[in-house]
């Protein structure tokens, strides 16, 4: 693999220089840090990334970054994220998905702040989102935007006509594009650059403080081999995912001699994800309907797929989503994903002689109604299953904190208190019933059979979290927020973070691109171009 940066080391190999030195360090070269390192790479910045993992990324068990949990286990902070190059882009669906107007709700004074950062959220979507999606080579179509799906899409419109329900579009990355790596990869680089990996963060040090706030002078990271390094720099951003990000702000709330307290920053709490479930099963005699009309359509390389979302009038219940899942069983076709997403994750796919063979069929089959059809192939007898995704609502003992163990690093072990609530469930079931009733309103839409609502919901809590953490280093102009609106640390004069983590809350979309969005507008800030 050839990768742009200048100079590249390996902590771990004990061949790296003490310290370093740069303008702009970059906590975290996952998905948002990879992106941001490409935008500032195109400004010939000045930066240095440091990120725990090695080149391919490992679960959160193998790094060893497993936190406590006080109630039920979280699958965001385990299965939902990974460590390396990449970060969990190299497992991601890559769906792109702006939020939009629906996530705007009006007129709650408690929710002033709130609403003012959805608003700046979505200003700044509006603002970047040409260039985010240029940097994936995709030319800029007014089909992508954050309006719903235009009137030329007759047959979608006139099926939907009479319910209560709104189509959405999101684009799918190509499996080739899915990895954030691509930022990192090719022969041109920028004298500037440097990449230290197996580099966990785990000390700061500070200049004495002033009006302005406290000011980072360098941070230590360290290998699992324990070989250290120092680097000192102008501005830091921390891109770490939205757990590790709260753990690391409160570690160096700690570290600083408690710029936090609980009174003045909420740094951790508010976690909050998507919870997502089936709520109704498509007739199977249906299903040829569905998929003509809602499966995922090709344009070029991209994907386009559609979501339904409840007209604003529900406004007062927790944002949320829906969209039809194809739960495809034909062998062939899984094949063909395993050696697509093994692709994407830059390794061997686990698959047999027997089954390569059968991939063949699936993959020809997959290229075969692209070239035909630009659709998704999707066999008639596809059990396909319609699900809703419900934000969280918001609650203060959903959180990262810090215990007083120490991990392999000699960091501090995260906490996370997270569970789902009496009031999220019933959430679910409210809005279960307006998405099918609203489904139900058109008399020309497929017919839904209602699933059972699940009695585990609460016991069997990993099926049903999106891996979409929210709100833990939330954004605002509070001054409980815990990053401003330009992402910038509170507290402090040289710290930025971008994850999921700075968002009010989950939404009406997946949190990715809206981030990209975000970080695009921070990369401008701290290099003007
Ligand atoms: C299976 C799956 C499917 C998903 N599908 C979608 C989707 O379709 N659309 C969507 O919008 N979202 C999706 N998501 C969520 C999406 O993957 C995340 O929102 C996104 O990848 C988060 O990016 P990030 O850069 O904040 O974190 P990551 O990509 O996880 O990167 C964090 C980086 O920080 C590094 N790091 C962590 N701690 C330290 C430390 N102490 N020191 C140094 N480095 C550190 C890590 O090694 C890692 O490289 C999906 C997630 C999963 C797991």
């Amino acid at each position: 693999m050839s990768l742009i940066y200048s100079r590249i080391f390996d902590l771990s190999s004990g061949l790296v220089p003490e310290s370093f030195e740069a303008d702009i360090c970059i906590v975290g070269s996952g998905t948002v840090g990879l992106f941001l390192a490409h935008l500032l790479n195109k400004r010939n910045a000045n930066f240095l990334l440091l990120d725990a993992g090695p080149l391919k990324p490992v679960s959160t068990e193998s790094i060893g970054y497993l936190p406590d949990f006080s109630s039920s286990v979280y699958s965001g902070a385990t299965e939902g994220r990974y460590f390396g190059l990449g970060g969990s882009s190299s497992r991601w669906g890559g769906a792109l998905i702006p939020h939009s107007s629906f996530d705007l709700r009006e007129g709650d004074e408690s929710e002033s702040d709130t609403t003012n950062t959805w608003n700046f959220i979505l200003n700044s979507i509006e603002e970047n989102q040409q260039n985010v999606l240029s940097s994936f080579d995709f030319s800029y179509d007014p089909l992508f935007c954050l309006t719903s799906i235009p009137f030329t899409e007759c047959s979608l419109h006139k099926a939907l006509a009479g319910s209560g329900l709104s189509l959405w579009q999101s684009l799918i990355l190509p499996f080739s594009q899915k990895n954030f790596i691509r930022f990192a990869e090719g022969n041109t680089t920028n004298s500037q650059s440097t990449l230290i990996y197996n580099a966990s963060v785990s000390a700061w040090q500070f200049f004495p403080g002033d009006s302005a706030g406290l000011r980072i002078s360098s941070v230590n990271a360290v290998s699992l081999n324990h070989k250290k390094v120092q680097v000192k720099a102008k501005r830091y951003i921390i891109c770490s995912g939205a757990i590790e990000s709260a753990r690391i702000l409160l570690e160096i709330s700690a570290q600083s001699n408690g710029a936090y307290s609980a009174e003045d920053n909420e740094v951790g709490r508010y976690l909050s994800d998507h919870l997502s479930l089936p709520i109704a099963r498509v007739d199977p005699i249906e299903v040829p309907r569905v998929v003509s009309l809602f499966s995922p359509t090709f344009q070029g390389s991209f994907l386009r797929n559609y979501r339904f979302l409840l007209k604003p009038e529900s406004a007062n219940l927790p944002r949320s989503f829906s969209h039809f899942v194809f739960r495809q069983k034909d062998e062939s076709f899984y094949v063909a994903k395993q050696i697509l997403a093994s692709i994407q994750s830059r390794q061997l796919p686990s698959i047999s002689a027997a089954q390569t063979a059968q991939s063949i069929f699936g993959l020809a089959r997959l290229a075969g109604n692209k070239l035909i059809n630009s659709r998704l192939h999707i066999p008639p007898n596809t059990p396909c299953d319609f699900c809703i995704d419900v934000e969280q609502e918001k609650s203060y003992t959903n959180a990262v904190t810090l215990t007083s163990k120490r991990d392999k690093f000699n960091r501090l072990v995260a906490n996370i208190n997270w569970g789902i609530s009496l009031s999220d469930k019933s959430n679910i079931n409210k809005l279960s019933s307006l998405y099918l009733d609203a489904w139900a309103r058109s008399s020309t839409l497929p017919n839904l059979n209602t699933l059972p609502f699940p009695t585990n919901i609460a016991e069997n809590s990993a099926s049903y979290d999106a891996y979409h953490p929210t709100a833990t280093t939330r954004m605002g102009n509070s001054k409980l927020s815990v990053v401003d609106l330009n992402l910038k640390v509170r507290k402090f004069e040289n710290l930025w973070s971008s994850s999921t983590g700075v968002l009010p809350s989950p939404g009406t979309a997946n949190p990715t691109f809206s981030v990209l969005c975000l970080t695009a507008k921070l990369a401008n800030a701290l290099c003007p171009e």
